[in-house]
Formats: structure tokens, sequence, C-alpha cells
């Protein structure tokens, strides 16, 4: 679909795309909270938390676009054309997407659209999910004894167009991330150990990470189909496979049941 702009037409306002960060309210930055505070329409995606959406202004107008795997959803260009139309008549247009908007958050294609348009953008990072997850279930992504390195990838494998490089997924001094894995565990069960990665890596699947329903399961690749079939795992959920899962109970600090509605009353006096 064509992005339909006023031959001449200025814009009126500026599109600001803002990573709403994985759950947990306190993990928005400060320089998110102050647009959102400004904000003349907010399109909002599944994944943004009810926390962070209580932060918008009741004066703004709020458009849920967001997808969850089967909902139905506003599609891709749709969204484009709405950004574009409301930048041409709001001030301040905030498009907040949950984690950060350029991992797995389609945010460049949005800008893309928006650039073509000629409508003025600023982004602001989130924490993306392998972020918040690796902080609030004790697990580093990298570790001088367990991982020289940390690969993010699509679990989505046979939408992708690029074939996966499972070989390099596999490099076991490496950690490995998968974002929307869960449906596919089998098959990443599967490739990583047909190439070479042992079956007994530990893994551990966590679901609504950074949230007061944060769930951690873990377990060793050989056994990941089953473990993603636990009920203990809902959506959305982050996959961490390696060594560095091994360190998951000795730093383990987060007890999610404790979560007070009070953010301030956790800080130590
Ligand atoms: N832009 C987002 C990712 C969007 S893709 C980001 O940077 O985090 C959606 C996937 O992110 C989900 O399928 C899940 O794998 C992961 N995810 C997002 N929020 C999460 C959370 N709170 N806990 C666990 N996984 C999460």
């Amino acid at each position: 679909m064509d992005i339909v702009t006023l031959p001449g037409q200025q814009t009126a306002g500026k599109v600001w795309l803002v990573g709403a960060g994985p759950g947990d309210v306190d993990l928005l930055t400060l320089k998110a909270a102050r647009v959102l505070a400004a904000a003349d329409v907010v399109l909002y995606d599944a994944l943004v938390s009810d926390d962070i959406l209580a932060l918008i202004p009741a004066s703004a107008e709020k458009i849920a676009v967001g997808k969850r795997a089967g909902a139905h959803s506003a599609r891709q260009e749709e969204i484009n054309q709405l950004l574009v139309t409301k930048a041409f008549t709001r001030r301040n247009v905030v498009r907040l997407k949950g984690g950060d908007p350029f991992i797995f958050g389609r945010g460049g294609e949005e800008l893309q659209t928006l650039a073509e348009a000629g409508v003025q953008f600023e982004v602001i990072p989130g924490i993306t999910a392998a972020s918040g997850t690796s902080a609030y279930a004790g697990i580093p992504l990298t570790h001088r004894d367990h991982a020289q390195g940390v690969t993010f990838i699509t679990g989505h494998c046979q939408l992708d167009s690029r074939p996966m490089d499972w070989q390099g997924y596999a490099n076991p001094a490496n950690t490995l991330v998968v974002y929307m894995g869960i449906l596919n565990a089998g098959l990443i069960q599967r490739e990583l150990i047909n190439h070479g990665r042992s079956a007994d890596t530990p893994v551990a699947i966590v679901s609504r990470a950074t949230t007061a329903q944060q769930q951690k399961v873990i377990g060793t690749l050989g056994a990941l189909e089953a473990l993603a079939k636990d009920p203990r795992v809902v959506m959305p959920a982050l996959m961490i496979v390696g060594e560095v899962v091994s360190l998951a109970d000795s730093l383990n600090w987060f007890e999610p049941a404790a979560v007070s509605e009070t953010p301030a009353k956790q800080l130590v006096k």
C-alpha cells in the first residue's frame, strides 16, 4: 500500500519510536517516560505491559496495534500508514514497542516508511528481552569462564528467507538467545545437537521476565522440546542456551512473588 501524503504539506508532528523494555515499569528510560508524558497519541504493541500503559496521559489517544501469535492484529502496512497520518495531525506521536524497537521489533521498517514520507522521527532505545531476562534470571550473557560472546536469533526459523547459520549457533563458546522460539523448540534442539552442540548444554526458558509473573524453567538442550511444553512456560518467553545458564541458581536474586506495588520499598535503606 502506498503512503498517502499531501503534496507540499509539512508534517505537524514527530514520531517517537520508543522501546518500553521487557515489562517492569522501572526499566523504562527517563527519556521514554518524559516523551510518554507529552504524548498526543500512542500506538502500542501487545507486549507493552499494563504498568507502562498506565503512564500514558488520559488526554492522549491510545491505539492498540500489536499482535500476539494467532490473534487479530493490524497489518504492518496499516500501522505504517497510521503513523504517517497521525504525524500530519498530532504533535507527539509515540510508537511504543516492547523491549528495544530495533531488536526483532520491525522498528527499522516503520522508520523507513516515515523517512520516505518525510516525517520527522526520533528513536529511544529500550532494554531488550535478552538483557531483562538475563538480569532478572541471574544468567550473565557473557562470562570469562563460560561464554566469549552472545548471539540473538529469532526462532521463527521456517519463516526466514535467509538460511539459519546452525553451525555458528552451535558454537559451544557462545551463549545463544532465542526470541519467539517456543513453538520451534524441537527443531532448535535437533539442529543445534546435529551441528555439534552438546545435549548436556544447560538451557533456560524464562516467561514474562522482569514482571511479578516471571517463571523460569531450567534443563538441558537434549530436553528443550519437553521443557518448552512445561505448563510454567507462557508467552512471552525467551530461551537461553549455554554454559552461563549453570550460574542461574547461585546468581538468582529476583523473587517475583515478592515484587511490591511500590518499587521504592525494595530499595535497601
Ligand atoms: N523488541 C523486543 C522483542 C520482540 S519479539 C525486545 O527487544 O525485547 C517478541 C519476543 O521477545 C517474544 O516472543 C519473547 O521471546 C521475547 N520477549 C519479549 N518480552 C519478554 C519477556 N518479558 N519475557 C520473556 N521474553 C520476552
